[in-house]
């Protein structure tokens, strides 16, 4: 039997999972739960690097897990575990963070943008938050990283990382390649910005069809077309890009025609998408409500996972203590 690929993916547990998360990174996730083995990670030491409430902590990692198998990734299939529970994630992040020049973090974008949003509260965390990353990744070997094209150069990074670490003390890791999904990026409701709870400019997985109707009827569209009467350009419409996400091909091209043409107005273009989009998210609702009663069943399956994932990590622990010289006596 051929040995499969590894794929990991983390998601922070910093809140309700909206739908730019779920088409950006998520639908990847559970398309290759078949081809790959793959481990899923909620990680909750990352978002502890901005300011956090330690009493919301738990209710948002059991709300991530609850989000990630309604929207369906199988525990059956794929390995779902807690960042905090394996520890060899922040142990070997040690480890990189010693081979790892300052100046490769602090050239990082995302690094630059949250240092700006939160002036008063730069941490090392913060800075360090791609080699936490990287060692998530390769402390399973992964191969495979869905990823959304934002997370690019966190990727990019945790490749040079491994090149560095190879080169000084042999073989030891792979490295990881990025998988986009096919739709890469949608944009906030403001049209400008990426989708993030911090922005509030948000869909959420939960929300109900009339939060979410409230929503997009208000939602940037593309900002040259004034009134019905005018022409649009759906390439520059954040709320195409959605149907892109969301809607089959004949609506897409319904869309596409009408909007170009001025046959339809923005409020129809909206309400086409609302349909596409809420009929993907109602089972998901359904299945969220399930597993949110069933907490037990939600923390054996972390449980499982946890023990799933340590085997590995544990086996690619040893093999980087015997390149570094460490613990040769235990
Ligand atoms: Fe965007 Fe649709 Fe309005 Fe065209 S009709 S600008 S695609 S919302």
């Amino acid at each position: 039997m051929i040995a499969q690929k590894r794929v990991f993916s983390g998601i922070q547990p910093s809140g309700r999972l909206h739908v730019g998360n779920y088409v950006g990174a998520m639908r990847k996730m559970i398309s290759l739960q078949d081809e790959y083995y793959c481990i899923y990670g909620i990680v909750d030491y990352h978002a502890m690097t901005v300011r956090f409430d330690p009493k919301e902590m738990e209710e948002s990692i059991f709300d991530c897990a609850v989000d990630y198998m309604a929207a369906g990734i199988d525990p059956t299939k794929s390995v779902l575990m807690v960042q905090s529970t394996v520890s060899q994630h922040t142990e070997l992040a040690w480890i990189l963070n010693t081979i790892t020049p300052i100046s490769w973090l602090l050239r990082v974008p995302t690094f630059k943008e949250k240092r700006q949003q939160n002036p008063d509260y730069v941490n090392m965390g913060l800075l360090d938050y791609p080699v936490l990353m990287a060692s998530d990744i390769i402390v399973y070997k992964a191969e495979v990283v869905p990823v959304g094209d934002d997370q690019l150069p966190h990727l990019e990074l945790t490749r040079e990382i491994v090149r560095r670490f190879n080169s000084l003390f042999g073989y030891t890791f792979p490295e990881p390649k990025a998988m986009l999904g096919e739709v890469t990026r949608i944009l906030g409701l403001d049209g400008n910005f990426k989708m993030s709870k911090s922005l509030d400019n948000c869909i959420y997985l939960d929300e109900s069809k009339d939060e979410i109707w409230k929503k997009l009827s208000t939602a940037v569209t593309d900002v040259r077309r004034k009134r019905k009467t005018d022409p649009g350009n759906p390439e520059d419409c954040n709320i195409f890009t959605m149907h892109k996400a969301f809607s089959k091909k004949g609506d897409i091209d319904y869309c596409a025609h009408e909007c170009c043409v001025a046959g339809i107005g923005c409020l129809d273009c909206k309400k086409i998408l609302l349909e596409n989009m809420y009929k993907e998210l109602e089972p998901i609702q359904k299945k969220r409500h399930e597993l949110s009663c069933n907490r037990e069943h939600v923390y054996d399956i972390l449980k499982q996972g946890q023990k799933r994932a340590e085997e590995i990590a544990v086996e690619t622990m040893s093999d980087v203590h015997a390149k570094i010289g460490v613990k040769s006596f235990h």
